[in-house]
């Protein structure tokens, strides 16, 4: 993986998120629907998908599954965990991923302790199958600012939930002065990083062309079309090329579309542009050992 400054480069962790498909807590349009998941059906699928990725990426990915108000324990229990030790046996990994959204009002990612309690559970949960997780991701983006701190207390060391530019407060989704490129979170992670200490947490934003956090700003398959999905990905090459640093950013797909043909198509194209476009399929720990080594060389 050696990069020099005329070899631009886009290190991509593919992120899959594990879930189901109605689960709409802010979306009035919706009437913030949340059907239960059907958890028989995701494992099915999850298996299907991670299969696809052995072939695609070579097992480079992370699993990000679903834990919230709604499927606390579902997707961290009995025949799925095994899908997740298979995924791992091919190279993949394992996040802890939390939705700790109200139905049609508010959110409980403010809360230290219920995000302790609920944080550890999940990784509890994990380690009890020998599998450890790696990072961590917020739905919807959110990330408190005690976050670091927890994550670092608990020896994870690799967050994933950041959109650059967002800013929602009422969903502790805020991330204005976020860098579109992996980098250490600084303490206050919604400050900007010039004047702070740095944390140890290494945040492996979503890929997303600095103009926005929208959907049509950012690397999430099925809210985007390919062609849309295929100027970001020029965005963040030509950034790459720019600034003779090599970007390290996350793509975003659910296994709860893997019943939609037209979806899995369209990740499917989208992964098969990146080996020919600067791109290289990577883990988290692969990214951040990197970014790691990359700063070491920089400082000697
Ligand atoms: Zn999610």
């Amino acid at each position: 993986m050696a990069q020099t400054v005329d070899n631009p480069h886009i290190l991509l962790v593919p992120l899959l998120d594990v879930n189901w498909l109605v689960f709409a807590p802010f979306d009035p349009a919706r009437d913030h629907r949340i059907d239960p998941p059907d958890v028989a059906k995701s494992i099915g699928e999850t298996r299907s998908l991670c299969r696809k990725m052995r072939e695609l990426t070579g097992g480079k990915y992370i699993l990000s599954p679903h834990s919230g108000i709604y499927c606390r324990t579902g997707y961290y229990e009995g025949e799925m965990l095994e899908v997740y030790a298979e995924a791992v046996a091919d190279g993949g990994e394992l996040c802890v991923h939390l939705h700790e959204e109200i139905k049609g009002g508010g959110v409980r990612y403010g809360e230290p302790d219920h995000m302790e309690a609920v944080f550890l559970d999940c990784k509890k949960r994990l380690e009890a199958v020998g599998i450890a997780p790696v990072a961590y991701r917020g739905g919807h983006y959110a990330y408190a600012p005690f976050m670091n701190r927890l994550l670092e207390e608990s020896g994870i060391f690799i967050d994933c939930s950041c959109a650059p530019g967002m800013e929602y407060p009422d969903r502790q989704a805020i991330w204005t002065e976020a860098e579109v490129s992996g980098y250490y979170l600084p303490r206050n992670p919604r400050g900007p990083g010039a004047g702070q200490a740095p944390s140890k947490v290494f945040e492996i934003p979503i890929g997303s062309d600095g103009e926005g956090s929208a959907y049509a700003n950012i690397l999430h398959v099925e809210q985007s079309d390919l062609d849309n999905l295929k100027r970001i990905w020029g965005v963040i090459r030509e950034r790459a090329r720019r600034s003779g640093q090599p970007q390290i950013v996350h793509s975003l797909f659910h296994t709860g579309s893997m019943g939609q043909p037209e979806l899995v198509e369209r990740f499917l194209r989208f992964l098969e542009i990146v080996p020919g476009n600067g791109g290289t399929f990577v883990t988290t720990v692969e990214a951040k050992a990197f970014y790691d080594a990359a700063a070491a060389e920089a400082r000697a």
